[in-house]
């Protein structure tokens, strides 16, 4: 067995034996704390939310703008607004890592959670759409797992995309992530009809040109309005 795949099966055995520990820091959590979020106290405080006031548009968090980013003046999205849960540095950045390369789909629920708790703060109704991975990656995904925990809890959850193969994004701006993404999202073959409003679901908000062409996808389908919840932004 490789070095990788014997760390990984201790880890799985670990989790099984002592679910009481702290996915980030592995100290010991009290009973009450761990049935729900598998985040110590002082890691969840480390966990750093994005500050208000923030972009209308793209959730930024604005410095001395008033309303939207100088980035959402220039930029006509498709989708209405995005928010995200944390920004993407120190502990929040640990903490997705562990769900997306470790597969650790106990933090699924704790992103539920909170997801689900965002949506009801601004009164988003309306099914939850994961933004489809792409195709061919390796690894858990975590947008599907977080969208499990959401289904567990009686939300709706439809798989309405599909994405086929292009370019990495990473090392692409907007306007090209944008033309990388054309034509590469589209409604599932067969899929039923859309819903009247949908909330995107993705893990990482980088551009905005994914949410961007799932919105494209809901919209041109007869989807009246698209709000995206990401669990971090990159900024
Ligand atoms: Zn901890
Ligand atoms: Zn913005």
């Amino acid at each position: 067995m490789p070095r990788g795949a014997w760390r990984e099966a201790i880890r799985v055995i670990e989790e099984t034996l002592f679910p009481g520990r702290c996915v980030v820091c592995g100290s010991w959590l009290s009973g009450a704390v761990c049935d729900r979020a598998p985040v110590c106290g002082e890691c969840r405080d480390l966990l750093e939310v994005l500050p208000e006031p923030r972009c209308a548009i793209c959730g930024i968090e604005l410095i001395s703008e008033k309303i939207t980013c100088m980035r959402c003046r220039g930029i006509s999205y498709s989708f209405h607004s995005n928010v995200s849960l944390f920004a993407y540095t120190g502990s929040a950045k640990r903490l997705l890592a562990s769900l997306k390369f470790e597969g650790r789909s106990r933090l699924a629920p704790f992103y539920a959670d909170l997801v689900a708790g965002a949506a009801a703060q601004r009164g988003w109704s309306g099914a939850f759409i994961p933004v489809p991975p792409r195709p061919n990656r390796r690894g858990p995904d975590a947008v599907e797992l977080v969208a499990r925990s959401l289904e567990g809890r009686g939300l709706s959850v439809r798989r309405l995309l599909r994405r086929t193969a292009g370019a990495q994004q990473k090392s692409l701006d907007y306007e090209q992530r944008k033309a990388n993404l054309r034509d590469r999202i589209h409604l599932r073959p067969g899929a039923a009809a859309v819903p009247s409003a949908a909330i995107l679901l993705d893990d990482v908000f980088t551009t905005g040109a994914t949410l961007d062409a799932c919105g494209k996808a809901l919209r041109e389908a007869g989807c009246a309005e698209v709000n995206a919840i990401t669990l971090v932004m990159e900024e």
